[in-house]
Formats: structure tokens, sequence, C-alpha cells
């Protein structure tokens, strides 16, 4: 088989935008110059695409924005790429430029929307995963999650030292859809009493049971992070529940919000988008089609990309056990 040599490529963001888009942005400009290929930015994800906002990058177009998060080629979500004729116009306006190869930076949304466009059209697409909330199988990391985690962290000892002060029970919701690894790992790593997260079964017995407990040993002072995708609704309607089964507890609601998405990306995320983003123009160079790049055991790693949309990443039960026992 013949590989169509790759000569203009086109590099977009697309959906939730995640600290360390910018770091992969430059690096995917970088290596498609330094082989000698045009590079074009798609402003605001699909919608670039389909309304052809479509500008030619340089090496300097890169500069100074490893270190800034967001993204400089913004983000959206695209109603008309759902449909064929949305997805036809936007193959049209690539064509009219000469693009031959794309590469897509977001979450499972926009690998389901390039799987469809690289299936229908002559155009390969690699997907780089980036996302705050690390929903994709295929990688153990994702660009964006350890900026956004550490955010969280961050809050949370500040909510934490308020909350003794004043022996509360906090409940910090924190982002991440229907995936919850922000919430485990921030948890964890701020010594949370109970973590509330979409993929395990919270048993609410069990919680007010453990909750009453240390109110008896008066032991007030309590940390429960919830996901936002969470199976008892938000943070505020679990604290009703437990305002409901506890009178006496001095419940507060904090929720991080979209704090989350923003600031300047970890040293992690700019070496994972860095060492992704290059390794995306070399796939396009040897004609790889329709997989994302990602990480596994520190190693690159390529999942076709309907498998990274299909499987989520599974969370590791015993973490649940150890949170239980550090929490006593
Ligand atoms: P994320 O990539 O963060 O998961 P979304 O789910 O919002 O974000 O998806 C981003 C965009 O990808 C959507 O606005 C749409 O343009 C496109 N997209 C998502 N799912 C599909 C699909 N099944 N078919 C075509 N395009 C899709």
């Amino acid at each position: 088989m013949t590989i169509k040599k790759v000569t203009k490529i086109g590099v977009l963001t697309s959906g939730g935008d995640a600290p360390g888009m910018n770091a992969a942005i430059r690096a995917v400009v970088r290596t498609a110059i330094f082989h000698d290929l045009e590079v074009f930015g798609i402003m605001r994800g699909y919608a670039g695409m389909v309304e052809n906002d479509i500008q030619e990058l340089n090496s300097r177009s890169v500069a100074n924005i490893i270190q800034r998060g967001g993204t400089i080629l913004k983000t959206a979500r695209c109603t008309e790429f759902y449909e064929y004729e949305g997805r036809l116009k936007a193959y049209n306006n690539l064509k009219e430029k000469g693009i031959d190869g794309l590469v897509i930076i977001g979450g499972d949304g926009s690998f389901k929307g390039a799987q469809r466009f690289s299936n229908e059209f002559d155009i390969p697409c690699i997907g780089l995963p980036g996302t705050i909330d690390k929903d994709i199988a295929g990688s153990d990391v994702t660009i964006g999650f350890d900026t956004a985690v550490n955010t969280a962290v961050e809050a949370i000892d500040k909510i934490r030292d308020t909350m003794d002060a004043h022996d509360r029970l906090f409940i910090v919701e924190v982002m991440g859809r229907d995936a919850g690894y922000i919430a485990l790992h921030s948890g964890i790593a701020t010594g949370a009493e109970n973590i509330l997260i979409p993929e395990t079964k919270t048993d609410i017995e069990d919680l007010i049971f453990s909750l009453t407990e240390k109110e008896k040993r008066k032991k007030l002072v309590n940390l429960i992070v919830v996901a936002e995708g969470g199976e008892y609704g938000d943070a505020n309607e679990l604290a009703k529940i437990i305002k409901a089964r506890i009178p006496s507890a001095d419940t507060r609601v904090c929720i991080l919000g979209h704090i989350q998405r923003g600031g300047a990306p970890s040293c992690e995320d700019r070496l994972i988008a860095s060492h992704m983003g290059y390794y995306a123009v070399e796939s396009l160079l040897i004609g790889r089609n329709n997989v994302m790049v990602g990480v596994v055991n520190n190693k690159i790693h390529y999942t076709p990309l309907d498998k990274a949309v299909k499987q989520k990443q599974k969370i590791g039960q015993e973490w649940m056990k150890i949170v239980k026992i550090l929490a006593s």
C-alpha cells in the first residue's frame, strides 16, 4: 500500500478546554514546520471547519504560549457537525485549502466527530486526548488533568483550613462530568473522609452512619469530595440529604467550578502535550489514520478512535477501600 504523503495539515481544539492545549498546538505546529508541512489553525473546533474560519500558522504564531491556559485556537461545540451536510461543508473548506491531514485535540465527543469525518472523507484524523476529566480509554494520561486536579487540591486545602477552624462538614464538588478521577485524586490528596464518584455506587446509609459515628466521637470536621455527575445529584442535593438526617451538622457546600479549567498548565501537562503533539504529526507522516495518540506505561500508545470513545478508564476499587481506612 502506498502512503499518500500529507503536505498541509490542520489543527483544532474542540469541546471542553483543558490547560495544556496550547502546548499541544505549539508542538503540532513546530513539528509540522520541521517536516516542511504547511500548517493551518482551525478556529473554534469544528465550527471553524464548517464556517471556513481557518488561518495559516507559522513558527511565530505559537511563540510564548506553552505556559498559557485556554487555547489560542478557541474551542466550541458545533451542532452542524453532527449532520452529514455540516461535515461535507467542512470537508470542502479543507479541500479548498489543500489540507490533507487533521489533528484534533479534544475529548470523547470530539473524537466521535473525528471518527465519522475520517470514515466519510479522505482526510486522515489523529486525536490527542485533551480533557480535564481523564475519561478516555487508551491513555493513562490526558492533557489538562494534572493541572485541573492540582487546582482542585490547592482550593480544597484552603477550604480545609476554614473547615477545621469551625468544626464544619464541607461538601466540595469538583468537575468531571460522569468521570470521578478529579474527585478521587483530589479527595485522596486532601485527606477527604468520603469521596463520591459516579463509577462506584455509594451506600448513603453507610455514609450517614459514618458521619453520625464521627459526630459521636467529636470528629466533627468532615470533608466530602463529590464528582459533579454523582448519583445523588450535585453537592447541594447531597447537603440536603445529610442535613435532613443529621440536623446538628454544620454543613457547607463549595462548588469549585470553572477555576479547574483555567490557569497555567503544570509541567506534567506541558510535557504530555509536547510529546503527544510531536507524535500526532509523525503519525500523519507515516500514514496513520483514525487513531488517538496516548501514553500507556510511559510509552506512546495508539488506540483506534472508536475504542478510545467506547471504553472508559476503569477506576481501581482498591482506592475506595484505602480512602475509608485512612479517613478513620
Ligand atoms: P468533548 O470533546 O469535550 O467531549 P463534546 O462532546 O461537546 O466535547 O464534542 C465536541 C464537538 O464534537 C461537538 O460539539 C460536535 O461538533 C462534535 N461531535 C460530538 N459528537 C459527535 C458525533 N457523534 N458526530 C459528529 N460530531 C460530533
